[in-house]
């Protein structure tokens, strides 16, 4: 790991060493159990009991309540419990308790979830209420003015874990201090500290939740802060410890590890000061200013934790600048670690209404204060060499002469093909899904492609918007293009003698043949003025002909074009088609003959596409971690192909156990497939970051016939 930069501290961070310490002593010498009346029993309260005071001096808590929990969500659950409590009892005797349960639009979800749960739960039948936000992510005071006299309970956030925003505490403050206000009011102070001065006592505040881990202490171990006087219920009632706020015996080695953080913070020395983390901002900033030249911040850097940086750059989702920062060694997320997985827009920049471009492709870099100058370095070091890899061409092949290519771009369920050939610099492109218009423009103006023709196998609406957006965006990048099929073009002999129109791309045909209002494209070796079955690489057959997509299609249209594609192509074309659902958006007839379905069935028919597939593939062929070097040893044949983009393999090319990696994306499949299968012996290792991609390249080489496909399980992250 010592390669690593972790840019991801608002997720978590590494525990201090101090706090390691702190841990295994308790855990191996002072062990006992504080509630314990003997010497050993006393020597750990000594250890709670001086964590508590220094907990209790770094955050202010005066006369206030301070119990350790597990974390944050169980401080925010018991403080929620806290409040519904009194609200219940003055239901019930009829008093006036508010009718509304307020939380900010940006706050953690454990906020919201915990309220819906607790006010279902107990019964309290409040309203959730959400506080919006304003363009720079601070809570709207006039809205929570107007909902303040009729809230029982206000949360709101001290800093937001996605943008760093620290809110307008005083100013909520003043509102809440209004005449007539009563509500109860809690702060999530998760981000705040180390990073924020403190002073709980001095405020309004009612419950401020804290989580160790968010500042170097271990995962598991938190605290809440109670008001003096503020309604309290214990969530954990049991054996009494914490002063019966928080029964269960104490998490010791969590404590004395929070307790040696709180110290180090308290003594100052570890922690950087705001200045010196916001001149380290800068450092970065303009790293990433020179590596993403368009790149955009989400949240004003005045505003904002100096060590939250989060920022979309234009043309890129979260997704791939993550993969690019990771192959790099720099980790970073795209918004909270718990959404990490769901790839979803952050409803953190929704609620602050930015366009919706930068809610889907945003990306949070957040360091812990106490990282250093050297640390810095690295890291912009790293950022910069992502620019560097990002400009790495995407359409080059690591191993291949610069030539023709077939690019699957692949978005929201559509699939799109870009035929292109490097020398002369033109490309074609088929079935464009409309979102990768301002891409595929990039793309072709970027390498001083002339697109040939924009085209679309099948004339319905969505089709047609794609072609209309590509045009859009080629024109304003200034492309040189031809929407449509080229008012110039030759004409070749197909397999079945029918002469059909087609364009020269390089040393191949592209062959268009009509059907009704649709058409289906053929690409393959120009040998003269014939393209027969047996020369076609490639068939881009729309939607229609897919299998399990044959609704609404009157099937006597669908068998037509079916049975001449049949009679055109051979049993190891590339069917590529212009829907991505649950299955890739190519396969080839020998593999769609052996699966069923439509298509299948009427291929199968076919005696030209006699290539016997494998039968039903269910399992993914993978090799352990463990065994990729005995694998690479016993196979020397064995090819590893790494899967991810070019830019990430540019960033941190793949070699495992001496061997280096060839570089064919997931979108050069289809194209590479064929050439793999005419030497089909030779065992295939794909290999990726974390081994979803290649679990997928190589269960659609199996699907397709190919034996020898295996992926590295865990991928490359449990590699190095
Ligand atoms: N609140 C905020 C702002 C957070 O960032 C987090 C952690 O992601 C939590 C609450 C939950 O903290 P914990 O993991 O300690 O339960």
């Amino acid at each position: 790991m010592n390669n690593e930069i972790y840019l991801d501290a608002n997720a978590t961070c590494a525990t201090l060493p101090v706090a390691v310490e702190a841990a295994v002593d308790v855990m191996a010498e002072r062990f006992g159990n504080p509630s314990s009346s003997h010497a050993t029993g006393i020597r750990a309260k000594r250890v709670l009991d001086e964590a508590r005071a220094c907990a209790r001096r770094v955050i202010g808590a005066g006369g206030g309540r301070l119990m350790f929990t597990s974390g944050a969500t169980e401080g925010i659950q018991t403080a929620v419990v806290s409040a519904l409590a009194q609200v219940r009892e003055r239901q019930l005797a009829g008093q006036p308790c508010g009718t509304l349960l307020v939380y900010g639009a940006t706050d953690h979800k454990a906020v919201p979830e915990s309220l819906a749960h607790w006010n279902r739960l107990l019964g309290t039948k409040l309203e959730l209420a959400c506080l919006p936000v304003d363009g720079k992510g601070r809570h709207r005071l006039d809205v929570l003015r107007a909902l303040a006299p009729e809230a029982a309970l206000v949360c709101t956030m001290a800093a937001n874990n996605e943008t760093g925003v620290v809110s307008d505490l005083a100013g909520i403050e003043a509102v809440m201090r209004e005449e007539g206000r009563e509500a109860l009011w809690m702060v999530d102070c998760v981000q705040a500290l180390g990073k924020l001065p403190l002073a709980l006592a001095d405020t309004r505040i009612d419950y401020a939740p804290f989580s160790g881990h968010k500042l170097s202490a271990p995962k598991g171990i938190g605290m809440l802060y109670v008001r003096e006087g503020a309604p309290f219920t214990p969530l954990i009632a049991g054996g009494g410890q914490e002063g019966a706020q928080r029964s269960g015996t104490e998490n010791m080695a969590g404590i004395a590890a929070f307790g040696a953080v709180l110290k180090a913070l308290e003594q100052g020395g570890v922690f950087r000061s705001h200045g010196e983390l916001a001149a380290y901002r800068e450092r970065i900033v303009l790293a990433l200013r020179e590596a993403f030249p368009g790149i955009v911040f989400n949240a004003p850097f005045d505003l904002a934790l100096p060590t939250t940086i989060n920022f979309s750059v234009p043309g890129l989702a979260s997704r791939e600048v993550l993969d690019l920062f990771d192959a790099t060694g720099v980790r970073v997320s795209a918004g909270s670690a718990c959404s990490a997985s769901k790839a979803q827009p952050s409803y953190v920049l929704q609620a602050m209404q930015l366009p919706a471009w930068r809610a889907t492709s945003a990306v949070r870099l957040s360091f812990g204060p106490q990282v250093d100058a050297a640390f810095i370095d690295a890291a912009c070091q790293r950022i910069v060499r992502c620019g560097a890899a990002l400009r790495a061409d995407p359409l080059a092949l690591s191993g291949q002469a610069r030539g023709a290519g077939v690019l699957q771009m692949s978005c929201e369920g559509r699939a799109g093909w870009l035929v292109f050939e490097q020398r002369e610099e033109l490309c074609v492109a088929i079935d464009p899904p409309a979102a990768l218009a301002a891409r595929i423009a990039a793309l072709a103006r970027s390498h001083g492609y002339a697109v040939r023709a924009v085209l679309t196998t099948e004339d319905d609406a969505q089709a047609r918007a794609g072609c209309d957006a590509l045009c859009s965006a080629l024109a304003e990048s200034g492309v040189l293009f031809e929407a449509g099929w080229p008012r110039q073009g030759a004409s070749v002999r197909l397999g079945d003698a029918s002469v059909v129109p087609a364009i020269r791309i390089g040393d191949q045909w592209l062959a268009r043949v009509a059907q009704g209002e649709d058409a289906f494209y053929l690409l393959g070796a120009a040998n003269g003025p014939d393209l027969p079955a047996s020369d076609v690489r490639f068939a881009f057959i729309g939607g229609a002909q897919a299998p399990g997509c044959a609704e609404g299609v009157p099937l006597a249209r669908m068998r037509g074009a079916t049975e001449r594609l049949a009679s055109l192509v051979n049993a190891d074309t590339a069917l590529c088609r212009s829907v991505e659902s649950d299955t890739p958006p190519w396969s080839t007839p020998a593999a769609l003959a052996h699966g069923g379905g439509v298509l299948g069935s009427l291929l199968a028919v076919q005696p030209l596409l006699c290539r016997p597939a494998l039968a039903g593939v269910a399992n993914v062929l993978q090799v352990e971690q463990q065994s990729l070097e005995r694998f690479l040893a016993t196979h020397p044949d064995a090819v590893l192909v790494d899967v991810r983009e070019p830019a990430e393999h540019a960033a941190g090319p793949a070699t495992l156990h001496g061997r280096a990696a060839l570089n064919v994306p997931m979108s050069r499949l289809a194209e590479q497939a064929g050439r793999w299968l005419r030497d089909e012996s030779r065992p295939l290792v794909f290999v990726c970051r974390s081994g979803n991609r290649s679990a997928r390249a190589a269960l659609q080489l199996q699907r397709i016939g190919y034996a020898q496909a295996w992926h590295l399980s865990g991928g490359m992250a449990l590699a190095t």
